[in-house]
């Protein structure tokens, strides 16, 4: 996988059109992950790039590992909204956003998991996250394991083609209205896998 003319390359990806977005992007600060809240990435896809729709992003994973690229990484995504990072505001206009497929936080009710319009989720996808201090317990939908090493690769690629230093969830810059990638997703992988490239790149290795 790689970068040319601002899309990636490779077996793996397929390309789609998003024509509503056309601002360039001012500076490539941060790199954001969301879930979709959906199960289904080509739905996501299509939905992401009406015209009508006032959301979009750059890449979409699916749970399979399909990787969807709908806007050009030299192109502002509206994925970010009203959010905020280091004193920088609207991050859209400086941000890269990646969704991955996920059905993100759940309903435990009579011993069944739901989503959030109500569909049953299969507890073996189901991750707990219970607080250390209260012990409150939260339930999130699983990402799969050859999504996140998808996710990764192109997580990768991106930061090191723009020199980006910054990965975060959405939940970091909007924290006061969203709650994705959520407890399922391992963040701290992204940022340490960002931190050593950025250590590398220092050193010029
Ligand atoms: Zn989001």
């Amino acid at each position: 996988m790689y970068i040319k003319d601002h899309r990636l390359q490779g077996d793996c990806i397929t390309q789609y059109a998003c024509p509503k977005n056309t601002q360039k992007i001012r500076k490539h600060i941060a790199l954001v992950l969301h879930y979709t809240a959906n199960n289904n990435a080509l739905k996501a896809v299509k939905y992401l790039t009406l015209p009508g729709v006032n959301a979009s992003a750059h890449v979409i994973i699916g749970r399979n590992g399909e990787v969807y690229q709908t806007v050009p990484f030299n192109i502002e995504a509206w994925h970010a909204g009203k959010s905020e990072l280091d004193n920088l505001h609207e991050l859209n206009h400086f941000s890269i956003g990646i969704e991955l497929v996920n059905q993100g936080k759940l309903i435990f009710e009579n011993n069944r998991y739901y989503n959030w319009h109500n569909k049953v989720v299969d507890s073996k996808d189901v991750f707990i996250k219970e607080d250390p201090n209260t012990g409150h317990r939260s339930f999130w939908h699983r990402y799969t394991p050859v999504q996140l090493a998808m996710a990764k690769e192109v997580t990768w690629q991106i930061t090191n083609h723009y020199h980006i230093s910054k990965v975060v969830g959405h939940s970091e810059i909007s924290p006061d209205r969203k709650l994705d990638p959520g407890e399922a997703f391992p963040m701290d992988q992204f940022k340490q896998l960002v931190y050593k490239q950025n250590i590398n790149r220092k050193a010029g290795r």
